[in-house]
């Protein structure tokens, strides 16, 4: 398999690949794993997406965050089917369906990825949905939701 130097991405996918920081790298490196952990404000408790500074919930300005493992179940919120690939990597993917997802853990814990079921899957507001794992380069992977018919 031979690679894209300037961005490493792999051929394969030629999809552009996670860049993680100090602040996401336990979320990247579990989901090469094909485990979801979210980030917990440890001063009360709130799962948050991206932990920045200050806690959105409790606004505790040094609440320091610990990733914990989550379920990812949740609910579809809204979706949108992309037609057009506006990534490199994404031209031979289109049409596909990408869903705003609710987490089971918390209200308006939500995430954004690609569904996996196809384009004409039957996702409908309040769709019961998990996580699923596309791995797009050796020890890379990317979350994302098929729907969870026992939902
Ligand atoms: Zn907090």
């Amino acid at each position: 398999m031979t690679t894209t130097r300037e961005t490493g991405a792999p051929a394969a996918t030629g999809r552009p690949l996670p860049v993680p920081d100090e602040t996401s790298a336990p979320y990247w490196e579990a989901a090469a794993e094909h485990r979801l952990v979210l980030a917990r404000c440890s001063a009360c408790t709130a799962f948050v997406i991206l932990p920045d500074q200050l806690c959105p919930h409790c606004h505790s300005t040094a609440p320091g965050f610990a990733f914990e493992p989550v379920s990812g179940r949740g609910r579809v919120r809204s979706w949108t089917t992309v037609r057009q690939a506006f990534l490199p990597g994404f031209e031979r993917l289109v049409p596909f369906v990408l869903v705003d997802v609710e987490l089971a853990e918390q209200e308006e814990l939500r995430m954004v990825g690609r569904l996996l079921d196809g384009p004409d899957a039957p996702v409908r507001l309040g769709a019961g949905v998990r996580v699923a794992f596309e791995d797009v380069a050796p020890g890379v992977a990317v979350p994302a939701f098929v729907l969870d018919g026992a939902a």
